[in-house]
């Protein structure tokens, strides 16, 4: 990009600051545009560093005369203002895109519907007691963006959601991680399943054969599309449920690892988090780590140590035996599956918020297996009641977090857990994820 190109950036959000930063530095023309408010925080870097914004509305005519326009993830293609842009044939780039055209450094990629976080945390964990120049970013903590203007890392390990995916145009992880694929944000994707796959897939679509791609391979959507379409990298499989002669599997509760001339195991029990699905995520953060040359004896220590994300089956606190856990980050069918499947007592089950369209059956043999009362914690529970009432002798509604806690212990006796995993977004009782998963822990410590 020459010097005095036209850079616009919709959205004020932790992605638009960070490619408005690193515009600047690189010579740009900054505008940024947001039709709601913009955070303090986020006013006060555009302030300083003397770019031009306006919040409250788009300027349609500022905005159309871009050569260059980033935006944001929030914002849906469908919106009338990125329709005009798309047609005047001005390109639309994510953040990550961006980003990606002003660094060398190797980039570890993870996207998947569930997991990101969990194995992003992993990763980066391990690479940094490895001792390796590495930053952390993309949909977890600071942006990308910020970090390539402000930090420049030699290594990023990079959290992706499938909108920030479906912005890039050359973006190409060295190593890409695809933790799993169910639906998920399908009113993003004209409810369909099979767009969502394929914007998933986009992480792998710039990779080359000296590139890895690591996947689930006992995922459904994964291998039908694997076995559809051609991918350029190298196919890294982890499985929990058959054995792989390249990538990580199961054996004697052990996970395995076997890349070529490396081979070796860690025990399950030795590991920090646990549960099926952060054994799924553990083997796919340590086949990226073992592909970056870190050591065993490394990857096992950080593994030992690792604490995990709170809100992610995050142990609360056992009051008079019960033990309490926030789930609350389980915002669809899958992340509960795994969450219920990891119960090993009597489960008093919080569940409910905004519905995405859930088919709750999926969930049948793992509550009529685990659970013995259900606490709904929504505006609308009627799908859950209707799908559990003839066998859940017990269900309740409840309103609020304080409400539920109180139902929820004293419908639980001693050795029994509470189980907040909610299946569903929160927005109909909650600001979001993280303010229902605070609100569980501040009315359980209040108990
Ligand atoms: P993401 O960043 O993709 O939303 P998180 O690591 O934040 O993923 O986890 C979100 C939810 O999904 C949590 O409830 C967590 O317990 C659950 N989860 C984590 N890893 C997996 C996985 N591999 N498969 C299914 N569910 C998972």
């Amino acid at each position: 990009m020459s010097k005095e190109t036209y850079i616009v950036i919709l959205g004020a959000g932790e992605s638009g600051i960070g490619t408005a930063l690193l515009a600047k530095k690189k010579g740009f023309k900054v505008f940024v545009s947001d039709n709601g408010k913009i955070q303090k925080k986020y006013k006060d870097v555009l302030l300083n560093n003397e770019i031009e914004f306006e919040e409250g509305t788009h300027t349609k005519k500022r905005v159309l005369q871009a050569d260059l326009v980033m935006k944001s993830p929030g914002i849906p293609d469908t919106v009338p203002l990125i329709k005009q842009i798309d047609e005047m044939g001005t390109p639309i780039i994510s953040e990550i895109e961006f980003a990606s055209r002003y660094t060398d450094a190797m980039i570890l990629g993870i996207t998947g519907s569930n997991g990101k976080t969990t194995t992003t945390m992993m990763l980066y964990q391990i690479l940094k007691t490895a001792g390796l120049n590495v930053g952390e970013g993309g949909n977890i903590g600071d942006s990308f963006a910020r970090q390539v203007a402000l930090d420049n890392f030699k290594n990023y390990v990079l959290e992706l959601s499938s909108f920030q995916l479906d912005g890039i145009v050359d973006f190409a992880p060295h190593i890409a991680i695809l933790t799993n694929i169910t639906p998920d944000h399908l009113d993003r994707y004209e409810h369909n399943f099979e767009n969502y796959i394929t914007s998933k897939f986009r992480i792998t679509k710039n990779q080359k054969a000296s590139d890895y791609l690591i996947i689930d391979a006992d995922d459904k959507a994964i291998n039908n599309w694997i076995k559809k379409h051609k991918i350029e990298a190298q196919i890294i499989p982890f499985s929990i449920h058959k054995k792989v002669t390249k990538g990580a599997f199961l054996k004697d509760n052990k996970i395995t690892i076997i890349l070529d001339n490396n081979q070796f195991t860690m025990g399950l029990s030795t590991l920090a988090i646990q549960g099926n699905h952060n054994v799924k995520n553990t083997m796919a953060a340590t086949l990226a780590a073992t592909l970056m040359k870190v050591r065993k004896k490394t990857i096992r220590e950080s593994m030992e140590n690792f604490e995990g994300a709170a809100h992610r089956l995050e142990n609360v606190l056992k009051i008079r035996g019960v033990q309490f856990i926030n789930d609350s980050k389980a915002t669809n069918i899958n992340a509960t599956y795994y969450a219920l499947d990891s119960m090993h007592k009597p489960t008093v089950w919080i569940v409910g918020g905004e519905d995405k369209g859930n088919d709750y059956m999926e969930l049948m043999p793992l509550v009529r297996e685990k659970v013995k009362a259900i606490v709904c914690l929504g505006n609308d529970n009627s799908k859950i009641i209707k799908t559990f009432r003839n066998v859940m002798p017990i269900i309740v509604e409840t309103k609020g977090a304080e409400e539920a806690v109180k139902v929820a212990h004293k419908l639980a006796d001693q050795g029994d857990t509470v189980l907040l995993s909610p299946a569903c977004a929160s927005f109909d009782l909650f600001k979001n994820y993280k303010d229902r998963g605070n609100q569980f822990k501040e009315a359980i410590l209040n108990l």
